[in-house]
Formats: structure tokens, C-alpha cells, sequence
């Protein structure tokens, strides 16, 4: 007999939080969860669409994984931490072995950073798998997009473009899901940065994850807080395992255009270097500066002292 719903829920999805603030989780009509006093509650969902979020046959526990990922970036990036997480399921047929996986893939990520999954929805249809997170941050110390301003310096985390190559080499059939490539496993596997947000507290003056390319994100940054940024080209981090692919057009298309890394953009005023310094070792997480807050708008990409007007949009997986 086919698993029905329930069975689901029970199966795959009932694990225990090991949370004290989840007063009640899976299994009644709604969850009730005791936030601690005096934070602000943070909340995130996004979903991911089969064919246009994942591809067709990526393992189960990668889209577990992922789904989440995206999620606890966004909280990273608001400088939060996170604590408890809804899932949205929809699916075209109860495979008990993709459940088994999925479930794998997301309670990982989950207890690596003291997730609770308290709630969620189970229902037949295309494969869709949406997640809200929520979490805590002193109000006043979230990072947001829109503190940038003219002398700080643009920041970005580790080593974005990496996980843009692997989907490549997955689109085209270069690489398959199990390859031990690094660029495969950043696109599959990608850490969000949860330490470095909460450590950027009181220090970056805005901050956003790059989902969607670093240029594209940057020019949000600069909207979202009234300013021009300069960018400087040379500057760009490139990984090893880019540069030891790709030309250096094709590394900066990755680094430029590329999302899913779930890397941080920051902004931190020059007389602030040496604690970003601390906060770097402290945490392994290597930071580069890349660019620097100006008056004006948008975001300039200078190289070598000059206006680079071609930043290569002829990238065609990131043009659409
Ligand atoms: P209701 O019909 O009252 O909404 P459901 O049958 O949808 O209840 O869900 C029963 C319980 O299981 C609820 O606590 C709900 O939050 C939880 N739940 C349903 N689907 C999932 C899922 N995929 N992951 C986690 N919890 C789930
Ligand atoms: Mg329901």
C-alpha cells in the first residue's frame, strides 16, 4: 500500500527538536513556539520548483539540503540566528526512498545549526518543496541592506562562482551529481554563512546574501541604501578551482553572474579592518575586499583605474 500523508509526516518528518522553545511541533494543528523576550523574530521562505530550481534527478538529499540552505542564507544575511523551520512539500508520488533521502539531507543541515522542523504541509502535485525559517536578532542589530555608506568598503565572503560552474558541469552532463568536484559539491552542498552574519553584528553596515550574481546583487545594495559602489575587477576572489579551468573572462563571468554559493556582501567602514580581520580568523571564513561605497548610484566596474563597460552579460544561463 502507498504511504499516505500521515505516514509521511510520521515516517520522515517527526523527528525530535531537542528545542526548549518549541512548546508544541509536529503532529497538532499548528506549532507554538516560545521566542526569547526582547528579540526581533526573523522570517525567510523560499521555494524551489523542479526544473527551474533543481534539475530533474538531483539526489533527494542535495534538494533537502539546498531548500534549507537557501533559507538559513537569508537569515546569515540578516545577521540572525536561526531556530525553527516549516516545510511545504509537494510531491508527484510518495517515494519512500527519496523521502528517506531528502529528509537525510535536510535534518542534516538542520541539526548542524540547531534547527527545528516544527511544522509543514504534505500534499500530491508537482515536486515543490517551499521552507520558511525563523530565528532571533536583537532589533537594532540586523543587518540590512540599506546601511551602506560613501567610504565604507565592499566585502565579499569565501569564494562566490564555484557553485555556478558546478551547475554547469551538471547542466551539460560533464560532471553528474555524484562527482567529488568542488564545484560540483559548492552547488549541491553549499554552506550558508551563518557565523560570519551573527558575527557582523554592530560592525557591517549592510549586508545581503548573493543569490542571484554578485553584480546584480550589488546594484540591490546600492538601491536599497542610496549609493554607488566602485568595483574593482582585479580585486575579484577567484577560486583555484576556477582559475584552474577557465580563462580569467570566464572566472569573472562565474564570480560576476553566478548565485547558489550562498556567500555574504558586505559593507564595513575603513576604521573597522582589523576587527573584520578577527572576525575572518575567528571564523575561517576569508573575506575580500572588492569594491568601495561612493556617492551616487548603481555600480561601477572599474579596471585598472579605468570604467570597464563590458561585465559580460553574454553569460547565457544568467541572462534569463
Ligand atoms: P492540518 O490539516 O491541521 O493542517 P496536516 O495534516 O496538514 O494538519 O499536518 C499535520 C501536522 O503535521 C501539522 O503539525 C503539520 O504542521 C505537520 N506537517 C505536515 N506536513 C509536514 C511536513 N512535510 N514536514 C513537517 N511537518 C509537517
Ligand atoms: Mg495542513
Amino acid at each position: 500500500m502507498p504511504l499516505g500523508e500521515f505516514d509521511i509526516i510520521a515516517r520522515y518528518f517527526s523527528r525530535a527538536t531537542g528545542r526548549k522553545d518549541v512548546l508544541l511541533g509536529v503532529g497538532d494543528d499548528a506549532a507554538l513556539l516560545l521566542p526569547p523576550p526582547g528579540q526581533a523574530l526573523v522570517a525567510a521562505t523560499d521555494t524551489l520548483v523542479e526544473g527551474r530550481h533543481f534539475l530533474p534527478g538531483t539526489p533527494a538529499a542535495a534538494i533537502g539540503h539546498q531548500a534549507l540552505a537557501v533559507n538559513l542564507s537569508d537569515l546569515a544575511a540578516m545577521g540572525a540566528e536561526p531556530a525553527w523551520a516549516l516545510l511545504s512539500l509537494s510531491l508527484p508520488a510518495p517515494d519512500e526512498r527519496w523521502l528517506e533521502d531528502f529528509a537525510r539531507g535536510l535534518y542534516t543541515l538542520a541539526e548542524a545549526h540547531g534547527v527545528a522542523l516544527v511544522g509543514g504541509d504534505t500534499v500530491s502535485g508537482p515536486r515543490v518543496i517551499t521552507i520558511e525559517v525563523l530565528g532571533f536578532v536583537p532589533p537594532g542589530a540586523a543587518l540590512k541592506r540599506s546601511g551602506a555608506r560613501p567610504g565604507d568598503v565592499v566585502y565579499v565572503s569565501g569564494t562566490p562562482g564555484e557553485a555556478a560552474a558546478g551547475l554547469e558541469l551538471l547542466e551539460s552532463g560533464a560532471a553528474t551529481f555524484d562527482s567529488s568536484d568542488r564545484r560540483v559539491r559548492r552547488f549541491l552542498q553549499g554552506e550558508p554563512r551563518l557565523q560570519l552574519g551573527r558575527a557582523l553584528r554592530g560592525l557591517a553596515t549592510s549586508a545581503m546574501d548573493v543569490s542571484d550574481g554578485l553584480l546584480g546583487d550589488l546594484r540591490k545594495l546600492a538601491g536599497a541604501s542610496g549609493v554607488g559602489v566602485r568595483l574593482e575587477l582585479e580585486r575579484l576572489p577567484i577560486a583555484p578551482v576556477l582559475a584552474a579551468h577557465y580563462a580569467r573572462p570566464q572566472c569573472e563571468r562565474y564570480v560576476l553572474h553566478g548565485g547558489d554559493d550562498y556567500e555574504l556582501l558586505f559593507t564595513v567602514p575603513p576604521a573597522q579592518a582589523d576587527a573584520l580581520d578577527a572576525i575572518a580568523r575567528d571564523t575561517g571564513i576569508a573575506v575580500h575586499a572588492i569594491g568601495t561605497v561612493e556617492p551616487g548610484s548603481g555600480v561601477q566596474c572599474m579596471r585598472a583605474g579605468r570604467l570597464e563597460t563590458d561585465t559580460g552579460r553574454g553569460y547565457d544561463h544568467f541572462a534569463g
